[in-house]
């Protein structure tokens, strides 16, 4: 129960912060008996159940609870790509849909390197095509580029990001929407980056 619990903390907090809203976005973590707990489709990650979270084998199999996310084939991709990651979230945040919308974003990273932290926590962002909603096309698509990146934007839609506990995931999410807002307030003014020596560096020391 004790995955079932930080999941519903988590769903609830980043509700009550406006990271997701409405029935929007979904959490998951890898358990020890390698199947995965996820939330439910259509509810709300602020009214999450403990007991009533969805279970699903690695290869998209429902095992138990109610039925999963209709992304649930997104969490399992990034499982998938990165052996290391044994937690993934994903919302609808308001400032990354916004960057996921511009036209003049670089497709092998969305948001450049503002500050350090950015750097160090989700690195670079590639941007991947837009999908409709459940179109589970974006699995293999999504699972290639998590190969090497732990955070993906998907046009039009939202961040996925993976890591190696809930805890480490939400924070390089919540880094990823306050940099996003950053870079959105910063749009159209010269603007000094943090250079690539130095985010190299930070990547490496991370
Ligand atoms: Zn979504």
């Amino acid at each position: 129960m004790r995955l079932a619990a930080e999941i519903t903390a988590l769903g609830a907090s980043f509700f009550a912060r406006s990271l997701t809203f409405g029935r929007t976005g979904n959490l998951s973590a890898l358990d020890d008996d390698g199947t995965v707990l996820m939330t439910p489709t259509g509810v709300s990650l602020g009214q999450l159940d403990a007991a009533g979270l969805s279970r699903v084998g690695r290869d998209g199999e429902h095992l138990d609870g109610p039925p999963p996310t209709k992304e649930a084939f997104l969490h399992l991709a990034m499982y998938r790509a990165r052996p290391e990651a044994r937690a993934v979230v994903h919302t609808h945040s308001t400032h990354s849909v916004a960057v996921s919308c511009l036209r003049d974003v670089d497709h092998d990273n969305a948001i450049p390197a503002l500050t350090a932290y950015y750097a160090m926590r989700v690195g670079a962002l590639p941007l991947l095509p837009y999908h409709a909603p459940g179109d589970d096309r974006l699995g293999p698509l999504a699972e290639k580029r998590a190969t090497g990146h732990h955070a993906l934007l998907l046009a039009n839609h939202g961040p996925v990001v993976a890591g190696t506990d809930l805890a480490s995931a939400a924070d390089a999410l919540e880094e990823l929407e306050e940099t996003a807002k950053l870079h959105l307030l910063l749009h159209g003014r010269d603007t000094s980056l943090v250079d690539a020596d130095e985010v190299a560096r930070l990547r490496r020391h991370s």
